[in-house]
């Protein structure tokens, strides 16, 4: 029989829609797919260069648990550059991509009964990573009208005597949003106040628009740094999903359990993967850039096209490279028998009917939405976003 835990956890809702779209599409349909969370640029050669350099140098064994000193430095020198933040090398670990750094933060700080914060839309991996380890999620809804930040004076009023932590993630997947200095400094104030913890996820910290700045909220005081786990990665900023590094900034008592965890599960992140990290981090930065250019192009193009569909709405997006449109008032409206009364319905209603793949909202826990990935070509977001607009126009009031 299964442990306990394992029935805990459900299979992610997003899969039978993406198994289908992966079936529709062995059997010659073509698909559109707005599904993706990965870039669609490939790797840098100086980062492919350092890997294949670290393979021919023999540097193919196990590395420290928390990785290697010249990782660390370089994750140090970020955090000073990009952050304004001072870390010591005892005060970060590097693990086998954010996903595992959040997952090891759960198993150090979470136990049962306590209370962990998640404002909604939230990524999918949260609430699951809190309940793996027997605490539990309490969400707190946010809403457009605010661009999807959790207000201070709400985040307290969901706050109790288990609450442990606060899990924020700015530029926000799946919204596309960010949060602005004035919210972030609130609720590093009731963090304080209430001596919570606060996990904030940073992944892509590097992909904002319009000017955007992003500022970390450990970076507001040493009180609240004292207080935050910092989480980034290479994954998302320099198209590197299948390395597998992410790293945790915070507190070294945390660190130091979090890294014996670490050496009981995964140990060391692949020591190759490890040396591209260091070229990723250290090395030329112009890749960035020209990825940005190129997803505030298809930004701008997929927002103002999503916009011109009636019954649809979409904020801009000022981060990461997502577009979270609301749908809500498409719902209620059928198409043959075609039924459309929830975000998953209009999902599997595009993907069906017009060979569109994206995320219901629902994954995300607002059925109100969908999410579409604009890491895909131009091409496609244009063959996509016309699809989706004859088959809107198509769904008739029931
Ligand atoms: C992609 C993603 C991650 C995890 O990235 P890794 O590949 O595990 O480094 C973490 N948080 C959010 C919000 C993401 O979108």
């Amino acid at each position: 029989m299964l442990s306990k835990r394992a029935g805990k956890i459900k299979p992610s809702p997003t899969l039978a829609m993406d198994a289908k779209a992966k079936a529709m599409k062995a059997s010659g349909v073509d698909v559109v797919n707005f599904g993706v969370g990965e870039p669609d640029f490939d790797t840098p050669d100086n980062i492919k260069e350092a890997a294949i350099k670290a393979i021919k140098d023999g540097f193919t064994k196990y590395t420290p648990v928390g990785g290697i000193d010249p990782l660390k430095d370089a994750v140090i020198e970020k955090f000073r550059k990009d952050n304004n933040l001072e870390y010591a090398r005892d005060e970060v670990i590097v693990s086998c991509g954010a996903k595992h750094s959040l997952y090891n933060i759960a198993q150090a700080l979470y136990g049962p009964g306590d209370e962990v914060i998640i404002p909604s839309p939230y990524w999918v991996s949260y609430p699951d990573q809190v309940i793996l380890n027997d605490a539990v999620p309490v969400f707190v809804k946010t809403y457009e009208k605010d661009k999807f930040m959790l207000k201070p004076d709400v985040l307290e009023s969901h706050i109790t005597k288990k609450t442990k932590a606060i899990i924020l993630n700015s530029p926000s997947n799946p919204t596309g949003l960010t949060y602005d200095k004035k919210t972030i400094e609130g609720i590093a104030g009731v963090a304080l106040k209430h001596n919570l913890y606060v996990i904030s996820d940073e992944i892509y910290e590097k992909l904002t628009y319009d000017g955007f700045t992003h500022i970390s909220i450990a970076s507001l005081s040493n009180e609240i740094k004292a207080r935050t786990l910092v989480v980034n990665g290479l994954s998302k900023a320099y198209a590197m999903t299948g390395w597998r590094i992410g790293y945790t900034a915070g507190p070294k008592d945390i660190i130091r359990a979090m890294t014996n965890i670490q050496s009981q599960s995964t140990s060391n992140p692949a020591s190759i993967a490890q040396k591209a990290a260091v070229e990723a981090l250290t090395g030329p930065q112009d890749f960035i850039k020209t990825m940005l250019s190129e997803f505030d192009r298809r930004r701008k193009f997929l927002v103002t096209e999503l916009n011109s569909i009636s019954g649809i709405s979409c904020l801009t997006p000022t981060g990461a490279f997502y577009a979270f449109p609301n749908t809500s008032k498409l719902y209620g409206k059928h198409a043959d028998e075609n039924k459309v009364s929830s975000s998953s319905e209009l999902a599997l209603y595009l993907l069906e009917k017009a060979s569109v793949a994206l995320v219901p909202g629902d994954a995300f826990g607002d059925n109100d939405y969908i999410r579409l990935s604009y890491a895909t070509s131009m091409d496609n977001i244009r063959k996509g976003v016309e699809r989706i607009k004859e088959a809107v126009n198509r769904l008739k009031q029931a």
